[in-house]
């Protein structure tokens, strides 16, 4: 029997694996991965009471395999943390700790860059390098829980990729995140963000009714303002995605969060809050406002608060929950759309 990726395992599948091999083991197989991904240690499954399942549970352990990495970097804000795992061929993830009122939120990555070509986003610069598997998905939430010992409450995946453009692979991550005999996370704690993938937002249904959140980057009012920000309006426009939105919610009983990246001159007018409050009439919606980033040689600005409050006054008006997302993690990099940087850079240039 070849080694194991656990992380790449439902508990089911892991089980029945141990029990094929073995012959035996299926419920003490259960016991160890429900250990290993909550604790980090699948031998604390071991209860002296049962002094004949030690040698079973060490050889498991020996059969078990979690993806190589390695930590290059991490980098430490009074906000907000952010670890860059380095895989066996080179490639990174970028994960971010962020301490939020309910509770440290884990950013996940998954993908290694991003193709959707966002232009308010560093990583959409850089393209696409490759998915992650299903157990790098899971290593970042392996690393922060059970290495670091961070108590994380919330997961969402909005560090670098598009979840849904590695859709299986996402999907499978949080079917173990979900595992009540596994990481057991609840799944309003859990959030996908999508940049607006429709075949791909109505295959998240099952999910949706299960109670993850969903998250569609809205980024503009009007078909010009959102092509301008996010190529994928080109193909999926804004009327298609308000039909999709409007199923999803309909069919999941769910909001969704409608993220809003606001940059000055081009989608942060009064006009604009009126245009996006009648786009999301029929769309139940909790919208969150978020200042864009500048980097060094930007063309675009975040607006002044001032007129980011006065687009979220408009809009609280016409009945919506609205926040202003405060971005935490700029001194690192770290908040959104600014994963993806200069180390990623430097580790591909050294690989080519
Ligand atoms: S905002 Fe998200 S979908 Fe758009 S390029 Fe960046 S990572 Fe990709």
């Amino acid at each position: 029997m070849s080694n194991l990726s656990i992380l790449s395992l439902t508990s089911e599948q892991f089980a029945s694996l141990i029990q094929t091999s073995f012959q035996k083991g299926y419920t003490h197989a259960l016991k160890y991965y429900k250990e290993l991904l909550r604790t980090g240690q699948g031998l604390n499954a071991y209860d002296p009471l049962e002094p004949q399942a030690k040698s079973l549970l060490v050889a498991i352990d020996q059969k078990v395999e979690l993806p190589s990495f390695k930590v290059i970097k991490t980098l430490i804000s009074s906000e907000t943390e952010k670890y860059v795992l380095e895989f066996s061929d080179k490639l990174i993830a970028e994960l971010v700790v962020i301490p939020m009122k309910t509770g440290l939120t884990l950013c996940l990555s998954s993908q290694v860059g991003c193709k959707m070509a966002c232009r308010f986003c560093e990583t959409g610069r850089m393209g696409k390098i490759r998915d992650l598997k299903v157990e790098e998905i899971l290593i970042q939430l392996f690393y922060a829980q059970n290495i670091l010992k961070k108590k994380i409450k919330n997961i969402v995946f909005m560090g670098m990729g598009e979840p849904f453009d590695n859709f299986e692979n996402v999907t499978k991550a949080l079917t173990i995140l979900l595992d009540p005999k596994g990481f057991n996370f609840p799944p309003s704690h859990i959030t996908v963000s999508t940049s607006g993938i429709v075949p791909k937002i109505l295959e998240f249904i099952p999910f949706g009714k299960q109670g993850v959140k969903l998250a569609v980057s809205i980024n503009g009012s009007n078909n010009l303002n959102r092509t301008q920000l996010m190529p994928i309006n080109r193909r999926y426009d804004m009327e298609v995605l308000k039909q999709t939105l409007r199923i999803y919610t309909e069919e999941t009983g769910q909001k969704i969060l409608a993220e809003y990246v606001m940059i000055e001159g081009i989608n942060d007018s009064e006009a604009c809050s009126l245009e996006l409050a009648l786009y999301l009439t029929e769309i139940p919606s909790i919208i969150n406002l978020i200042a864009y980033n500048a980097q060094s040689n930007d063309p675009f600005k975040a607006p002044e608060k001032e007129v980011m409050f006065a687009f979220q006054k408009l809009l609280i008006e016409k009945g919506y929950p609205v926040y202003i997302r405060h971005n935490k993690g700029n001194a690192i990099m770290a908040a959104c759309g600014q994963l993806g940087n200069l180390e990623l850079k430097k580790s591909l240039l050294q690989k080519h």
